[in-house]
């Protein structure tokens, strides 16, 4: 099976989003390839943030972090079932880079004072929410935006490796995510907070979490690593330019590159009256 998939699991009162991304990051990292700190706060954005496309049922999600670390932002986007991510600084050199490079604290690129915030499209309608990072970590701050923004008690794990021998390539991606649902007792809250201090997840594998869960399986959902950046849509956002830029960037043939897949684009004179 390819290691890319999010488990949707009820356990009594409790909706668990169990998710191995290992091949959508990879893919990702594939052409980005970033420095071993940004890549594993990639790793991280995409194993805990991918799950809310199933969480909140959208049709598009935009997550970005703002931070006063060197990474500045992190720009992550799925629209229907295509995901996409950069990090707006990625050259951040570390001294774990040749070595222990699993073990850097992603706060040394996220720093110590930012945001998260989500815009998501349900139903054709826009929400948006916003809320300052407390941990650094990822995983908690999205824990505390699920709680502050949604009322909704969730704790979340994550668990993001690069290969020992490659870090250019992940080893692991995978986050569960715990939510409470209304009806919820005080026995499914306990059941969440022995599960999170008990279970070391980076000893085990999905099916043994899975196992452990013990849980009843409604739906295994899919993503995958695509970007949706064309020609037509390019020329679309030159349009809607100031008539003077138009006509400045209108003179020659223009070659953009797309930030997120770094494809090159072409787009000829001719192009704009086509
Ligand atoms: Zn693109």
């Amino acid at each position: 099976m390819k290691r890319n998939f999010t488990k949707i699991i009820i356990k009594n009162n409790i909706r668990i989003y169990l998710s191995d991304l290992q091949n959508l990051a990879n893919d990702i990292l594939s052409y980005h390839k970033y420095l071993p700190l940004p890549a594993i706060i990639l790793g991280n954005s995409l194993a805990v943030f991918s799950p809310l496309k199933f969480l909140y049922d959208s049709q598009k999600l935009m997550i970005r972090i703002k931070s006063n670390g060197p990474i500045n932002s992190l720009i992550m986007e799925i629209q229907d079932h295509d995901v996409r991510a950069l990090i707006l600084d990625p050259n951040i050199v570390t001294e774990y880079d040749n070595k222990n490079y699993n073990e850097i604290p992603l706060i040394l690129g996220i720093g110590d004072d930012g945001s998260l915030e989500i815009s998501r499209k349900i139903k054709n309608e826009y929400f948006n929410s916003v809320t300052k990072l407390v941990r650094f970590d990822i995983a908690t701050d999205l824990a505390y935006f699920l709680n502050v923004s949604d009322q909704i008690f969730s704790a979340i794990l994550s668990n993001v490796e690069l290969s020992s021998d490659n870090p250019l390539i992940f080893s692991k991606v995978r986050s569960i995510i715990f939510q409470l649902l209304p009806n919820h007792t005080e026995d499914d809250k306990k059941w969440i907070e022995d599960f999170v201090a008990n279970m070391n997840i980076k000893t085990l594998s999905i099916k043994e979490i899975e196992d452990k869960i013990d849980g009843k399986l409604l739906e295994t959902k899919h993503l995958s690593s695509k970007c949706w950046c064309s020609k037509e849509k390019m020329i679309k956002a030159i349009l809607l330019l100031p008539m003077k830029e138009q006509e400045e960037l209108k003179k020659d043939s223009l070659e953009i590159k797309c930030e997120f897949c770094l494809k090159t684009i072409t787009i000829k004179k001719e192009d704009f009256f086509s």
